[in-house]
């Protein structure tokens, strides 16, 4: 055994567990409502943030947290700096969208496609929005068409126009986390990435009185390091399986066409037929969200189609258990522990302790 992996798993027991609190305490105030200001100053130093990076940092790797961030260019442009972003390394998603399918002892798997084949998991990232159209837009076509959807909304949005997102929840959708400022996550530190998540949760909370269990990396910047935090903070991360593209500037109707095809079970990148349900990335604010949406209503007539519906169902989940409990505990756990940040409680519990019995025989047999 390597005496990092053997560092590693004395790290495990030797840092005291903290839980998060629930419900998430008020933060003294809110970050701003300008996207362009990131988190930062006093807005870091705020207890919600601090004793939520000392609960990261005593469930998370000192080697994850040490991956180094990327260096932001603009938009959702970095430069990587972590030597390896494959899989064998960080798994950074930019680079082949690379994506984790197993729990580890730092971070969980991402979610990517449905459980099964007939399942469209459909998701509108960016609300709410004020654009026309936007919110109430899509609010009012998927109402008429009697779809439930996921959302992931960005806390800016939200402490601009709490009332769309109260819309959105009493429709019946389920409501996911989408950072503060839609910064590349990567490119920031561990507490301004906590900060991003602790400060969404927390306006999400105070306008509608749920805590959301999936979170959205803006852009799908995620590496090991931002997937780590993500986990500890209870959330599960969201990826997508198809991109409908409709920011990409492509003209209306190809983003109808390419939604069309996967509505009837076909992949649009590669025309083949789908192999797996699957999870769509779409955005609030775009007129051709509307449109495509729209444009399902006429196929509807077709025999082999998907079915839409929140990504929460298509893994198996039921409404009330898209939020967390109100003790705190995670419903989608299947442990029921109360805290919402460790999944299968009872089962980790038993081979950590089995390691650190080994660890121990290993530990004396060595000094
Ligand atoms: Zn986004």
């Amino acid at each position: 055994m390597k005496l990092a992996n053997l560092q590693n798993l004395i790290f495990q027991f030797v840092v005291v567990k903290s839980v998060l609190v629930y419900p998430p305490p008020n933060p003294i105030k809110f970050p701003t409502s300008d996207q362009q200001t990131l988190i930062n100053g006093d807005l870091l130093t705020d207890p919600l943030i601090v004793e939520t990076v000392k609960h990261v940092e005593s469930k998370v790797s000192p080697k994850i947290l040490a991956i180094p961030p990327s260096t932001f260019i603009q938009d959702s442009t970095v430069t990587y700096n972590a030597p390896d972003p494959s899989a064998a390394g960080t798994c950074y998603w930019a680079v082949g969208q690379c994506l984790r399918s197993s729990d580890t002892s730092d971070f969980q798997a991402d979610i990517s496609i449905c459980k099964n084949l007939n399942e469209w998991g459909v998701t509108y990232d960016d609300g709410p929005s004020t654009q026309v159209p936007g919110t109430k837009e899509l609010l009012s076509e998927l109402t008429s068409q009697k779809l439930l959807t996921t959302h992931f909304v960005v806390g800016t949005n939200v402490l601009l126009y709490p009332d769309l997102l109260k819309q959105i929840d009493a429709a019946g959708h389920q409501i996911g986390v989408h950072s503060w400022t839609h910064h590349p996550l990567t490119s920031l530190s561990n507490a301004q990435i906590v900060a991003e998540i602790k400060y969404t949760e927390g306006i999400i909370y105070k306008t509608i009185g749920k805590v959301p269990i999936y979170f959205r990396p803006p852009y799908g910047d995620v590496d090991d390091r931002v997937r780590a935090i993500i986990s500890a903070l209870g959330y599960k991360n969201v990826m997508w399986t198809i991109d409908s593209s409709d920011t990409s500037g492509i003209p209306n109707s190809e983003v109808t066409a390419r939604m069309t095809k996967v509505f009837e079970g076909t992949n649009p990148d590669t025309n083949t037929s789908l192999t797996t349900g699957v999870i769509t990335l779409e955005h609030d604010y775009l007129d051709n969200t509307v449109t495509s949406l729209a444009a399902l209503n006429s196929y509807k007539t077709s025999s082999k189609l998907l079915k839409p519906q929140p990504v929460g169902q298509c893994q198996g989940l039921n409404s009330n258990q898209w939020y967390l409990n109100s003790d705190g505990s995670n419903p989608a756990n299947k442990s029921g522990s109360t805290d919402p940040s460790k999944p299968n409680t009872s089962h980790s519990f038993k081979i950590q302790n089995i390691l650190f019995i080994f660890t121990i025989i290993i530990v004396t047999f060595l000094f």
